[in-house]
């Protein structure tokens, strides 16, 4: 099912190396035996990344229990990995025009962590830009899983239990929650499309191309 279908760069994350030869719309950008990080095949912001943990051990894991504090050690480095290549590949196409460091940048506008709700299978982190700039992104659902309490920040988790009603969980957060712009908190409840442009504008007073 495309449930599965992040299962594929864990068993053979060679396969999708960039290379003049590899079209596929995602690549491996890092992986070792424990790990494989990924860009999102349908990106919701200009640079957006999956973590994703190889062990069988962990894989089929729920996000929100499995990221203990003995796991979270051990991929702190795979997470500092995934948001430094994340930081430099948005500073090589964008100019930041508060002419922050990358170590600011990184801090505060990359944003790492779980789905409460996972839709995948195999357990992933996202690592994204806040911008939320991206034909992807398409529908109210897309923008309230990163900017609501349905996104569970890394620094937060484990929580203590896994959620016990998905389905009420989604209602709240992904429908009934309104569109709020992630940079100056405009309201844009259902309108979408409006919240898209709005967030172009904003993009384009935060950074110039390059
Ligand atoms: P979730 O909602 O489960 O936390 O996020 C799953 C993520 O996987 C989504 O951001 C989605 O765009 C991404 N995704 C879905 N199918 C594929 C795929 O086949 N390849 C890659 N690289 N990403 C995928
Ligand atoms: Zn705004």
């Amino acid at each position: 099912s495309w449930k599965a279908a992040l299962q594929p760069y864990i068993d053979h994350p060679e396969r999708f190396l960039p290379s003049p030869k590899n079209n596929a719309q995602s690549v491996v950008v890092y992986f070792n035996n424990e790990v494989v990080i990924v860009t999102d095949g349908f990106p919701k912001a200009t640079e957006h990344l999956l973590v994703l943990p190889r062990s069988s051990a962990l894989t089929h894991l729920h996000p929100t229990t499995a990221l203990t504090e003995q796991v979270k050690k051990r991929y702190q480095q795979y997470i500092d990995i995934a948001v430094e290549h994340v930081t430099k590949k948005f500073m090589k196409k964008y100019k930041v025009r508060d002419e922050s460091s990358p170590d600011h940048f990184a801090k505060t506008f990359v944003q790492v962590g779980i789905h409460t709700v996972p839709s995948m299978n195999n357990l992933h982190i996202h690592v994204i830009t806040k911008d939320f700039n991206s034909p992807r992104l398409k529908n109210k659902k897309h923008y309230n899983s990163f900017n609501t309490d349905f996104f569970v920040p890394w620094d937060r988790l484990p929580l203590e239990h896994a959620p016990i009603d998905s389905k009420s969980i989604e209602k709240k957060y992904l429908k009934d929650s309104d569109l709020i712009c992630c940079y100056c908190d405009r309201n844009f409840t259902n309108k979408c499309a409006n919240l898209k442009r709005h967030l172009a504008e904003e993009f384009a007073l935060h950074f110039t191309a390059v």
